[in-house]
């Protein structure tokens, strides 16, 4: 037979004040970083850049710059990295997130809105069940025509072996370049998804920080915005960022374990 100590159950204890403060809280944001996609074996943007992508700069890849010199070689690199992500799948915190709203609001006794705002150019959020996700870097699945805007389609499912040349398809409306639907360095974040998101922390009442490194500017500088307009802020990151020191509650585990036990521990309290 097998010991039990070998099952015991890994999933770390939710810290009371975070509880607590979730208890009084009728709307809470979910701001999620790299670190949430991690956990799915989604490569942060450098460390992607490898095999064939090491001999290229992210200036070559990921600017406007880089797509005018060779579009071809940029929509080959984000096809890519749209086929990581289809063979990757949600773990354990993105389901929990799918269904944090009616466990809080079980818990709470009263609704509770929870809304998503991430830095992740994935869909696993969504995959999840998570409604009206915020991407404020943009999207892998949202191409768009690189001259006059409009949504666009894929031509076809990406390969599976990276290649360094793909033509893009072209603009059923215009026959511009489509280009992927990501934010690259030296643009503004999606003007639409941002003021939605200033809305979003302006409204909440407890805002959790997932598996971000609090780095990227502006998304990074929302965390300590929310703390002093009097948001009650907690992060859950396996290490300590440049956040932690600024808000109320850093919780020192990972997003599949944290959320995953958060729902958990909503689920078996709630009812009681
Ligand atoms: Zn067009």
């Amino acid at each position: 037979m097998t010991s039990p100590a070998l099952f015991k159950n890994p999933v770390p204890e939710v810290p009371a004040v975070l509880l607590d403060a979730l208890r009084l809280a009728r709307r809470v944001v979910v701001f999620s970083g790299a670190g949430m996609s991690a956990e799915s074996g989604i490569p942060i943007f450098r460390d992607a850049m490898h095999g064939l992508w090491a001999q290229f700069s992210p200036h070559e890849l990921a600017t406007p710059e880089g797509w005018e010199a060779d579009p071809a070689r940029v929509w080959a690199w984000y096809e890519w990295r749209r086929g990581l992500v289809m063979r990757a799948a949600p773990h354990a915190g993105h389901m929990a997130l799918g269904q944090l709203a009616s466990a809080l609001s079980r818990f709470a006794g009263h609704d509770v809105v929870v809304d998503a705002v991430t830095q992740n150019v994935d869909d696993l959020h969504e995959r999840a069940g998570v409604k009206g996700v915020q991407h404020l870097h943009g999207s892998l699945f949202a191409p768009r025509c690189s001259a006059c805007g409009q949504p666009a389609e894929f031509a076809g499912v990406p390969p599976v072996e990276p290649v360094a040349s793909l033509v893009p398809p072209r603009c059923k409306h215009c026959q511009g370049f489509i280009r992927p639907g990501v934010v690259w360095f030296g643009e503004s974040l999606p003007q639409d998804a941002w003021q939605r998101t200033e809305a979003l922390m302006a409204q909440c009442d407890v805002l959790l920080v997932v598996g971000t490194s609090g780095v990227v500017y502006p998304a990074a500088g929302l965390p300590a915005a929310a703390r002093q307009a009097g948001k009650w802020v907690a992060e859950i990151n396996p290490t300590a960022s440049e956040l932690s020191s600024h808000i109320h509650l850093h919780w020192q585990t990972t997003a599949a374990q944290g959320l995953g036990s958060l729902l958990q521990a909503l689920t078996t309290r709630g009812t009681a």
